[in-house]
């Protein structure tokens, strides 16, 4: 079933999550409702917060649904190698609509619980490193804009604010 992206300003959004503690057929569902919402967006990521859920569960998919193997499901992420720098363009399904250039780490090395309880390690160069560490960033109460520079970062909350102020958030 696919659910309603929470956007930006959502309390939820804006706590950090909880640890996912036991694959039960509602996590199964969730994780179904996630994956099945990225793809509708379309979106290459997405975390539980967005939807409503204070999990430490993401996912991932940079095919957008065109190749089941690029599909990622992670529980309870970490990194556990973190390198270099790239400045590209991101965006968000929590805050449609903006676009900014954010500093990300080149390549990340990640490890997390696969559906099947199973740990898997991921490593992720450019675009896919990217969406890691963003998805990452919203299980810690984060969105790209927190990695912005003071004054772009404003300018975007002020545009927000407006549009919320006349119901089109
Ligand atoms: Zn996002």
């Amino acid at each position: 079933m696919r659910r309603p992206i929470l956007r930006y300003g959502e309390a939820v959004l804006r706590d950090p999550a909880g640890p996912v503690t036991g694959w039960t057929p509602e996590l199964q569902q969730l994780v179904d409702d996630m994956i099945e919402t990225m793809h509708a967006a379309p979106g290459i990521g997405l975390a539980a917060p967005q939807i409503g859920v204070g999990l430490r569960l993401f996912v991932v998919d940079l095919s957008v649904g065109r190749d089941p193997s690029a599909l990622k499901v992670l529980a309870n992420p970490e990194f556990v190698e973190r390198h270099g720098l790239q400045c590209e363009e991101e965006g968000c399904l929590s805050v449609p609509g903006f676009n900014a250039t954010v500093p990300r780490p080149q390549r990340v090395v990640i490890r997390g619980e696969d559906r099947d309880g199973r740990i898997q390690t991921y490593e992720g160069v450019g675009l896919l490193a990217r969406a890691f560490q963003h998805e990452m960033d919203h299980l810690d109460g984060r969105v790209f804009l927190h990695r912005l520079k003071p004054l772009r970062r404003m300018l975007i909350e002020r545009r927000i604010t407006r549009l919320r102020r006349r119901g089109r958030w």
